[in-house]
């Protein structure tokens, strides 16, 4: 790329140092009288005037007024071509003869509708005294009339033919576009242009503070490189127009010069800036070192331009803005081929731009005529550039704005997976804890030998069950049963036998104990409680026996095959009013020690 970007800028270069354009024109002809009073002969004034080139040198280079040129000097007529000049040092002699032919004294104003010229003296005949001489190296007050462009009141008595002589010097290139108007015809004229560059700087001026404010409410650099882009371009656009001149600097024509390579000047640094920015060029790529050296070339032209002649340095600036133009062009498009969208509405604001800017520069160096038309051409485009890079900012925008919701959408995916993820660890974590809590609660309640209740589970039921018989009246029995002579089975076969024995023991008073509501419980070692709510003595009395009975009868083989007999000890009791469960329980005790001393095997009620 860095090639094409040379190529171009040498193409560029030889395009505005071009040699001088000279006018197609047939030499040594009069020139004819313009009866200023015919309005299509005021339209067609190029076929009226008359011009000379004098070269350094040559005869009216260094003529001071009129009356100094030669006899022989040869005008040359225009023939209806405007009058167009690239770079040159020579001096341009201008003629213009009109006549009143009405009967009155009568007004016209000759207009010389381009700004940037260094020079222009203006003679009414041959006399050098009825002079009037201006040009922007001139303070504006040296104009006839408060206009940006340079004006000639020009008031014919009845019948009068007048030789008007124009005499331009400039370092720039020259555009000589004539116009002899009524003031009625100039007024109208000047309103409306005032209307569309007024339209034009007001939505220049308005998008560049529009931008300003985005930035500084985003802090994106790029709208502040839009806004430093459309100021440049607005002002280098109010200078080429003569508005600066008009209205910013009327008593310093010294800045009239400078500004204008200036402010171009800055608009191709505020184009790199906004560009790189924009374009997200990637940093250390080619792309982003190409800007980063059009950037100091930039600053350093700076300098250049404040010290350089204004022809030399609106010449290289111009080069220099053509060719930054052309490389961020090139950029844009392999922006846009990386699939960045943004850059498609970037690449047609610069295509327009391009060709805009092309076209201006071709009529500001005297290759095309009609500065007015190209300079009306440029607001279009610049109008049409600013709102495509207003619209691939709009773009962009979008294109952020939607990565910022997929990333918040994708976020909130994943916060939702994880929340769902927790709560089922969680729901499984609290149904372990749940089984486990169970369990818990069965072992703490239960024997783990027998699978019968325990001793806690005892002492949290029994004041309920008396508690409960007090309220009802119901009878509340509880029945002591211990193994008799337990201590020599296990002696005799082995503690893992008496085991067994328990485990048989618990089965029988399972079997036994049937009611709903009643509860057995092995309270210690060899030793059974049976609550029996609703049951009397005697009803508890034939439920021991009964089971008593049982084991009694049931045959238990010893590991040594030997028979082991097994048997048990009931004591029982029933609550009496204003008894409470230790009462009762030690009365069932004492019962069952009854029982023992009785010489085992049976079952004792206690007494009252
Ligand atoms: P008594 O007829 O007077 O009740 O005599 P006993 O031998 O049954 O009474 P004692 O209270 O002197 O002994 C109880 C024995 O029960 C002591 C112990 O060897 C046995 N024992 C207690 N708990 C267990 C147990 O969980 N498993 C086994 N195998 N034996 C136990
Ligand atoms: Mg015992
Ligand atoms: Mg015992």
């Amino acid at each position: 790329m860095s090639f094409f970007a040379r190529l171009f800028f040498l193409l560029a270069c030889y395009f505005v140092a071009a040699p001088t354009f000279v006018n197609a024109a047939v030499p040594g002809t009069e020139c004819p009288v313009l009866d200023a009073t015919d309005a299509l002969a005021r339209k067609s004034i190029m076929h009226y005037v008359c011009f000379h080139q004098a070269s350094p040198g040559y005869p009216g280079h260094d003529a001071a007024y009129p009356g100094e040129l030669p006899e022989d000097f040869k005008w040359t007529p225009s023939l209806g071509h405007e009058l167009a000049f690239s770079q040159t040092r020579s001096v341009y002699w201008i003629r213009l003869n009109l006549s009143n032919n009405e009967r009155e004294r009568r007004l016209w104003y000759l207009s010389l509708n381009y700004p940037l010229l260094d020079e222009v003296t203006f003679w009414q005949g041959d006399d050098p005294g009825d002079t009037l001489v201006t040009g922007d190296k001139q303070p504006f007050s040296s104009r006839a009339v408060d206009y940006r462009y340079f004006l000639l009141p020009l008031a014919l008595a009845s019948g009068e033919t007048l030789s008007v002589t124009i005499r331009i010097r400039s370092s720039g290139a020259l555009n000589i576009p004539l116009r002899l108007e009524t003031p009625s015809e100039l007024i109208a004229g000047s309103n409306h242009l005032t209307l569309t560059h007024g339209l034009f700087y007001g939505t220049v001026l308005v998008l560049a503070i529009f931008n300003l404010f985005l930035f500084f409410s985003s802090r994106t650099a790029y709208y502040l490189h839009n806004a430093f882009y459309m100021g440049a371009l607005g002002i280098f656009l109010f200078a080429m127009g003569g508005f600066a001149n008009q209205y910013l600097w009327p008593s310093s024509p010294e800045l009239a010069n400078t500004a204008i390579p200036f402010s171009l000047l800055l608009c191709t640094l505020a184009m790199i800036l906004f560009g790189r920015s924009f374009l997200e060029v990637t940093k250390h790529t080619l792309a982003d070192k190409t800007l980063r050296v059009m950037i100091w070339l930039c600053a350093g032209v700076t300098g250049l331009t404040l010290i350089l002649p204004y022809s030399q340095a609106i010449l290289f600036n111009t080069a220099l803005g053509l060719t930054t133009i052309f490389i961020l062009s090139i950029i844009a498009i392999s922006r846009w081929r990386q699939g960045y969208q943004p850059a498609k509405w970037y690449v047609l604001a610069w295509m327009v731009m391009a060709a805009g800017a092309l076209i201006y520069a071709s009529a500001a160096f005297g290759y095309l005529s009609d500065f007015l038309a190209r300079e009306s051409l440029m607001q279009v485009v610049v109008g049409g550039q600013v709102i495509l890079l207003n619209y691939a900012m709009v773009q962009r925008w979008r294109l952020l704005n939607n990565k910022l919701l997929e990333a918040e959408q994708a976020a909130r995916s994943e916060l939702e997976y994880r929340v769902h993820e927790r709560t089922a660890q969680l729901r499984s974590t609290m149904r372990e804890l749940e089984n486990a809590n169970r369990k818990l609660a069965t072992l703490s309640l239960n024997d783990q030998l027998t699978g019968l209740y325990n001793r806690r589970h005892m002492d949290n039921v029994l004041p309920e069950l008396c508690a409960e018989a007090r309220r009802t009246g119901q009878p509340l029995t509880i029945a002591l049963v211990d193994a008799d002579h337990f201590k020599i089975i296990n002696d005799t076969w082995g503690h893992s036998f008496g085991d067994t024995c328990l485990q048989l023991i618990a089965d029988i008073l399972t079997r036994h104990v049937k009611r709903p509501r009643d509860i057995t419980i092995r309270f210690g070692g060899e030793e059974f409680a049976l609550l029996l709510p609703g049951t009397d003595t005697a009803g508890a009395q034939k439920v021991c026996k009964a089971l008593l009975k049982d084991l009694h009868t049931t045959a238990v083989t010893a590991p040594d095959g030997a028979r082991a007999g097994i048997t048990l000890s009931a004591g029982i009791a029933s609550l009496l009013p204003g008894e409470d469960q230790q009462e009762l329980f030690e009365r069932a005790d004492s019962a069952l020690y009854e029982a023992k001393a009785r010489g085992r095997n049976q079952t004792v009620i206690a007494g009252t």
